[in-house]
């Protein structure tokens, strides 16, 4: 029976420039690779050490590990990344929303995820409207849908108030939706679109029965809660909450360098 490995990429494996909070010297900082690429420009990095521990874990084959990568990202977004290692057979994107299996959606499965959304919280275009009345102008940058799934915002962080973001998160919750501040981006997620529901989906395909995952955000919660082990990085909503549980390791690890520790992770807790 293979360890299922699902891990969120953003802030968790890979790493935006602006997040990868590097504090030694520069002449002693890791050399990083490249693994995204967005309008021609290098969008995302992790280190080479991690690329080779990722490449180690993809190595241990399908009967040992299933590496799956587990992301808020769209389909599009997910699939500009360049991860080493061999093509995960398994991503879950768009949070939960589609199952890619050897790169396309499992159709079956968006389906009964759609139903869910439909039976159980308010309607994406309730939550988009109200996104569009309430957010002032003068710190939003753009409004987004995401694979008709969930909204969110790019902001100007600086200017961004934090009682709008409390009200937010109270209308939303009432409405059965969960609000998530990363970066420059506020996600508005229906509370049935989560990665654990996927992640399970995997582990019940792969005949799994040890989960690890790894998670920096609220959207990962669940996730995190889901598996038998799970880590969370010294950064990002998770650690701004002290957020913990009795099956998850809060690292101290902080930026691209968490990255590294979560991948030896994963390898040691993989028999
Ligand atoms: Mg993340």
């Amino acid at each position: 029976m293979p360890v299922l490995v699902a891990s969120d990429l953003d802030r968790t494996l890979i790493y935006s420039s602006a997040a990868l909070a590097l504090t030694m010297p520069d002449a002693r900082a890791p050399r990083l690779l490249c693994v995204e690429v967005h309008e021609s420009k290098p969008l995302s990095f992790m280190t080479e050490t991690a690329a080779g521990l990722l490449t180690e874990l993809g190595g241990l084959g399908a009967d040992t590990a299933v590496f799956v990568p587990t992301t808020t990202r769209t389909r599009k977004q997910y699939q500009r990344i360049s991860l080493p290692g061999p093509e995960p057979k398994y991503a879950i994107c768009a949070n939960g929303g589609h199952l890619l299996v050897d790169g396309a959606t499992d159709e079956d499965w968006h389906a009964g995820v759609q139903a869910r959304l439909a039976a159980e919280c308010a309607p994406l275009e309730e939550v988009r409207q109200y996104l569009a009345d309430s957010a002032d102008p003068s710190w939003v940058r753009k409004h987004r849908v995401a694979e008709d799934l969930f909204a969110y915002l790019v902001v100007e962080r600086e200017l961004l108030p934090e009682e709008w973001v409390k009200e937010l998160a109270v209308w939303a919750e009432n409405r059965g939706w969960t609000i998530s501040l990363q970066g420059r981006k506020i996600y508005a997620v229906p509370k049935p679109l989560t990665k654990s529901a996927a992640m399970r989906e995997v582990a019940h395909r792969t005949g799994a029965t040890l989960t690890l995952a790894a998670g920096d955000s609220l959207l990962d919660a669940d996730l995190l809660l889901a598996a038998d082990k799970g880590w969370r990085p010294g950064h990002g909503e998770l650690a701004d909450e002290s957020w913990t549980a009795p099956n998850i390791t809060a690292l101290p690890e902080r930026g691209v360098l968490a990255g590294e520790r979560i991948l030896q992770e994963f390898l040691r807790a993989t028999p």
